[in-house]
């Protein structure tokens, strides 16, 4: 959603809902891969222990929280994504979408549509298994 000039998502998993904000210029993608990482790490890394959190201090329980998501934030969405690059006919100018892999990988059928805000028009995009644009056209939101 989008809140003034940041974007948050959130998604649910589990018991736990995870909640990330980034500026505006900040493509969705990225925000989402971003989050489904991080709630994996987060219970891979505090699992063992979130059952005992109110039997310790949160300031332990959240003592390396903050600079692991922050490295996160600069290294993780590489490694996670793709950049793609992408022409804009109505700027007429190229554009770099980021593409997170699950969005490809786990897709059942291909291609994968995605819609990218660009300037305050849209790109439908169609991308392939391996990550390639196979059209790109201009449409409209509603909502
Ligand atoms: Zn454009």
């Amino acid at each position: 959603m989008n809140k003034g000039d940041v974007k948050i998502v959130y998604i649910k998993k589990n018991s736990f809902i995870y909640i990330i904000g980034g500026h505006i210029s900040v493509q969705y993608q990225i925000l989402e891969a971003l989050i489904e990482h991080l709630s994996i790490k987060f219970i891979e890394i505090y699992g063992d222990v979130l059952k005992e959190i109110f039997d310790i201090g949160t300031d332990d329980f959240f003592k390396d929280f903050i600079s692991k998501i922050e490295n996160s934030i600069k290294h993780i969405p590489n490694q996670i994504g793709k950049i793609i690059n992408v022409y804009c006919r109505i700027c007429g100018e190229y554009v770099n979408v980021y593409v997170k892999d699950s969005l490809i990988e786990d897709a059942e059928d291909y291609p994968v549509a995605l819609v990218y805000m660009h300037h305050g028009h849209s790109l439908l995009l169609y991308i392939d298994a391996d990550f390639k644009v196979r059209g790109a056209e201009i449409v409209s939101i509603t909502g």
